[in-house]
């Protein structure tokens, strides 16, 4: 690609007309749309919290709204109005969107669907808009066009006559964002997230592949407005760049420096945003672009209607899962283990253990009745995304709550180990309502977690307080986010024992069944599911770890048993489960989706020979720690 790069900026075909470049709002104004008369300029301060409309012939500043989140997602109609969404928690904390329409030129504002559980899009069509609602969706007039959404790894696109296609032009892409149709209608552009910008016909042959950039914009029917695919570390290499279908031209168009981002296109003018300072700046290209077809202010009126399938059959809290970066490079952690050093071969990445419990999560929910979507599957490279991207699929997802499961370090050779969620914001003063109340009820879960070791109380912290990188800056997987949500450190792998029982799967399983304990309690669905889990760790009383210099605390000085079989009977005295310990020096056991009963749990060790016997009361929905210990000297039971 970069051979390409440098052929591209050697042409100087097309380029950017010479004193176009203006700026047109000094700070925080994220996400900018231009009208289609290039009057008004919409955007939103860095958290949401309000959308602010910019008369650019006057200067003066009006607030649209400041209640709700409406900023990020607005946009302008061909009528030149403003179509937004705001959200609110209702009963047991589900998000409810409601859509709106504000009229630049007389301020009227008016509610265009009433809220609605799930997702609540405002998606430009050829010759209106569509808010698109799960329940309830709204055309701005009776004859919209065509228009294409995305959800998930599906591309809809909706024609003239309103017949729904589906298509999905790329295989296995952890889901689509950012679906526009081509100014003359024939062509469908996309991301699909890791793979890149696409375009594919009405059939969904792809017809041109763009390379790995966000946030696709059409210029005209040829060239195209993208920003870069930065990665998970989004500290630079962030510019704007024009593309050609044919691939003759693959350009940056904005500084190095500036770091700019969310590009848009209108009528030619191309509006975009600098990462850190929101400053908003236009420019103009010196290739000619189509003008927007106008929209009559017709007297017909928008009309809101059912949605005659629905995907979502029910209001159940809807959980978009980010299990941390993928793929063993970039920012994985790799430690090596324990007791075989550096030679280890098999080593602990953050990344596999974040993805363990993130599938386990999404079986546990599911489970649960609750639906899921989750921002990768597998741990591969191209599993890294980009913070935007994901940023991008939890909003699409139309979740009740965005959670992002990691594991901490120190780095440094403070061994400590607890819970940590750290939500956006300042200490005590989320930026996004109930993510301070869902952290401390997952960490108040996570911390009665016996398995561990826990040096210190759990705790939840505002990312703002927490890090001191500057002003607003905190954990690039929470910028322009605005579901209410964490990212949970749930514990420190780099305490050494820590992380050899994050090398057990089940391990990692009951990290994630405490997580859903905590999101019951905050959706109220305390109570609801009854399967039981009994969970705990063998080890020897009286042999010690080799622990020069490690610091390791209380029950983790003892000696885990590697090979011990646990036996589980229930109440009637027949076998439920059986589970042997590990390799790896954590003595881990872990029996899930038990019924409530008075179980026997039975230790076996060496030649399958009866060490201990323990009874085991099991209440519904509960879960049962028990920590076993051995004598070396103990005698096997007859
Ligand atoms: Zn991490």
């Amino acid at each position: 690609m970069a051979l390409v790069c440098l052929w591209a900026l050697g042409s100087g075909a097309v380029g950017v007309k010479h004193g176009s470049v203006k700026t047109l709002v000094d700070s925080c104004g994220f996400f900018p749309q231009i009208s289609p008369d290039g009057q008004w300029l919409l955007y939103s301060p860095t958290e949401a919290t309000s959308l602010m409309l910019k008369n650019l012939a006057t200067g003066a500043v009006t607030t649209v709204a400041s209640v709700g989140y409406p900023g990020f997602d607005a946009i302008f109609g061909p009528d030149g109005k403003v179509y937004y969404v705001t959200q609110e928690r209702k009963k047991h904390n589900l998000v409810y969107r409601t859509a709106h329409c504000y009229d630049p030129a007389t301020g009227a504002d008016q509610v265009v669907l009433k809220p609605q559980h799930g997702r609540v899009q405002a998606i430009p069509a050829t010759r209106g808009v569509v808010v698109n609602g799960e329940r309830q969706y709204y055309r701005s007039g009776k004859q919209v066009g065509s228009w294409v959404y995305t959800r998930g790894d599906v591309l809809y696109l909706v024609d003239e006559a309103g017949g729904t296609r589906s298509l999905q032009p790329v295989q296995e892409s952890n889901g689509y964002l950012w679906a526009s149709l081509s100014p003359d209608g024939t062509k469908v552009m996309f991301e699909a997230a890791s793979k890149g910008v696409f375009v594919c016909d009405l059939n969904g042959q792809v017809i041109a592949e763009l390379g790995e950039f966000l946030m696709p914009c059409w210029y005209n029917n040829e060239y195209v407005i993208a920003m870069s695919n930065a990665g998970n570390i989004r500290t630079n290499g962030s510019r704007i760049w024009l593309l050609s279908l044919d691939g003759e031209t693959m350009k940056p168009i904005s500084d190095r420096e500036e770091r700019a981002v969310q590009p848009m296109v209108c009528n030619g003018k191309i509006v975009y945003t600098l990462l850190y300072s929101g400053q908003v700046k236009q420019m103009e290209l010196d290739i000619p672009a189509p003008a927007m077809q106008p929209v009559a202010q017709g007297k017909e009126k928008g009309k809101a209607e059912k949605v005659k399938n629905p995907l979502s059959k029910n209001d159940v809290p809807r959980v978009f899962i980010n299990p941390g970066h993928g793929g063993h490079d970039s920012d994985d952690r790799h430690v090596p283990t324990w007791v075989i050093g550096a030679q280890d071969t098999i080593h602990y990445y953050e990344s596999n253990s974040n993805l363990t419990k993130g599938l386990a999560l999404v079986e546990i929910l599911k489970n649960k009745g609750y639906e899921t979507a989750i921002s990768r599957k597998t741990n591969y490279t191209e599993d890294d995304l980009d913070l935007f991207e994901i940023v991008s699929l939890a909003a699409n997802s139309g979740a009740d709550i965005f959670f992002s499961i990691h594991s901490n370090a120190t780095g440094i050779e403070k061994r400590i180990n607890f819970p940590l969620g750290l939500y956006r914001g300042w200490d005590g003063k989320p930026a996004v309502d109930g993510s301070l109340e869902l952290s401390d009820a997952v960490m108040k879960q996570a911390i009665k977690n016996t398995l561990a070791v826990w040096t210190h109380k759990e705790r939840s912290r505002g990312d703002w307080s927490f890090y001191d990188w500057g002003y607003k800056v905190g954990l690039g997987v929470l910028r322009f986010n605005k579901l209410p949500g964490f990212l949970s450190e749930g514990s420190f792998h780099d305490y050494l024992p820590e992380r050899e029982r994050l090398l057990n799967d089940s391990y990692c399983w009951l990290e994630a069944w405490t997580q859903s304990l905590g999101m019951d309690e905050y959706f109220g669905r305390k109570g609801k599911f009854k399967n039981s889990v009994v969970a705990g760790t063998v080890r020897w009383e009286d042999l010690k770890r080799h622990d020069e210099d490690k610091r390791v605390f209380d029950e983790d000085e003892l000696l885990p048993i590697n090979g011990a079989l646990l036996r589980l009977y229930n109440g009637r005295g027949a076998l439920s489960r059986v589970y042997t310990t590990d390799k790896m020096d954590n003595g881990v056991f872990v029996f899930t989706n038990l019924q409530p009963d008075k179980y026997k749990l039975e230790l076996y060790y060496g030649d399958e020979q009866l060490y201990l016997t323990k009874k085991v009361k099991v209440k519904k929905g509960k879960t049962s720690f028990i920590n076993l210990k051995l004598k070396s000297t103990q005698k096997p039971k007859k």
